[in-house]
């Protein structure tokens, strides 16, 4: 499974189409209004074309939310050393709507954060 950012700069590939993607409704994923689906950093490959990705770190500094530095996008976020899992979560916002609209999802309630 490939998606792309906006301007198709962030291109990311997965070994598999994930099961379900998860919306969660804490202060930064709400705002980002991302659609998450969580690998295995060994299962997800990004690549850039023109610019590397930039990203966003806050509060307890255990996630990295990454964006194309050209489009806006929010492409994907990764665990840092500090966190206690290794994952790498693809916004699946960066899909074609064939693929996203066939994919259930899951709220989570992660509001407290
Ligand atoms: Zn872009």
């Amino acid at each position: 499974m490939k998606v792309t950012c906006h301007c198709g700069n962030i291109q990311i590939t997965a070994s598999y189409t994930p099961n379900e993607v998860a919306n969660c409704n804490c202060s930064i994923c709400r705002r980002y209004s991302a659609s998450w689906a969580y690998y295995s950093p060994k299962d997800v490959e990004v690549l850039f074309t023109k610019e590397k990705s930039v990203f966003y770190i806050w509060g307890d500094e255990e996630v990295e939310f990454h964006r194309c530095n050209l489009c806006g996008c929010i492409t994907h976020y990764i665990t840092t050393p500090k966190c206690d899992k290794e994952i790498t979560a693809i916004n699946m916002r960066m899909a074609e709507c064939s693929i996203l609209d066939n994919i259930p999802v899951r709220k989570i309630d992660g509001a407290i954060y």
